[in-house]
């Protein structure tokens, strides 16, 4: 499974999936759920052009999907662009393959308007429509599993390093017969050799429980609210387990909780 983007790569995002036509669509029901869109209406074009007397080979789907939140916004702000709503996602075959897409939300409006307001509203949605495409082509989090396997491989070397270190202290200080100053420094010394290895054997396990969390489908979801974590969040902190505004409340409830 590889992502292909076809053609002009500002005005479409399309992804290529080896999933049957059946399955994407099932998939794409449940991402479309899971972040906050519902799905208004289904077309099926094959069934639709045959019934008239133009029969289509190719099996093709468009769903109308909407946040009624970010749709909204929208609307409040420019009336006009009812036009241009809902956001459309097609499932479709093309040749062997099936393929799941969408015209960007940043560049059908970039032609309709100027407004900066809306533009990132637009990035917004486009970027979670893009999860959403990624997730149903299954593969989605393919960039964050790469961040977190590189950050896997070296945490395990520093926590190794760090042993090897805490050890070598450790009988240095074994090996002398220090004076009560010395030994003094010296468990500082151990100290902070066991601290350091303890703050990357815990981001270790936080490395390995996001990458779990992927293999699962429930990487990118919120542990306490179950929203989608706002995609640019995850860019920054792959092992994230809650959305921003659900972090701010845990850290102000319990400062010294961790930054996960
Ligand atoms: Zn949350």
């Amino acid at each position: 499974m590889e992502n292909t983007i076809l053609s002009d790569a500002h005005m479409y995002y399309i992804a290529t999936t080896s999933k049957t036509v059946a399955d994407a669509t099932r998939d794409l029901e449940i991402a479309v759920q899971k972040h906050g869109f519902g799905v208004l209406h289904v077309y099926d074009l094959k069934e639709m052009l045959t019934r008239k007397g133009h029969p289509l080979n190719a099996e093709c789907r468009i769903y109308e999907v909407c946040n009624p939140k970010q749709a909204s916004l929208v609307l409040q702000r420019d009336i006009r662009l009812n036009a241009a709503l809902p956001c459309r996602i097609s499932v479709f075959e093309d040749g062997e393959s099936t393929k799941i897409g969408t015209i960007l939300p940043t560049a059908m409006l970039s032609m309709l308007s100027s407004d900066r307001e809306l533009a990132s509203i637009a990035a917004n949605v486009e970027a979670v429509i893009k999860t959403i495409i990624d997730e149903t082509a299954g593969t989605a989090w393919s960039a964050a599993r790469q961040t977190l396997l590189a950050r896997r491989a070296s945490l395990a070397a520093e926590v190794a390093s760090g042993a090897a270190k805490l050890k070598a202290d450790r009988e240095g200080v074994l090996g002398n017969v220090p004076d009560s100053g010395e030994l003094a420094n010296a468990n500082l010394v151990l100290d902070v050799d066991r601290a350091e290895v303890e703050r990357d054997v815990t981001e270790l396990a936080a490395v390995d429980a996001a990458l779990q969390r992927i293999d699962t489908g429930a990487y990118g979801m919120c542990v306490t609210c179950r929203e989608a974590i706002q995609p640019t969040r995850l860019v920054q902190l792959p092992e994230a387990t809650r959305c921003l505004p659900c972090q701010s409340e845990t850290e102000r409830l319990a400062p010294a909780h961790t930054r996960l």
